[in-house]
């Protein structure tokens, strides 16, 4: 599994509020990931936009769970 590019530099996660929805896939723009959460989302569900750099823990646990 290969890092994407998009995680070395500033990007975007959706956090949902109010679910368990493990979805932290790096969009490179705010105006991506809106328009995906603004797909996925349903109702009485939430989300918010977090901004991250390349520090991002995300990404970092993301992939650092297979050992
Ligand atoms: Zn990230």
């Amino acid at each position: 599994m290969s890092q994407p590019q998009v995680a070395r530099q500033m990007h975007f996660h959706i956090r949902w509020e109010g679910v368990q929805r493990l979805d932290w896939e790096p969009f490179e723009t705010r105006e991506q990931a809106e328009s995906r959460a603004k797909e996925l989302v349903q109702s009485g569900e939430s989300f918010v936009l977090e901004e991250h750099g390349k520090n991002c823990t995300r990404c970092a646990s993301k992939f650092s769970v297979a050992s």
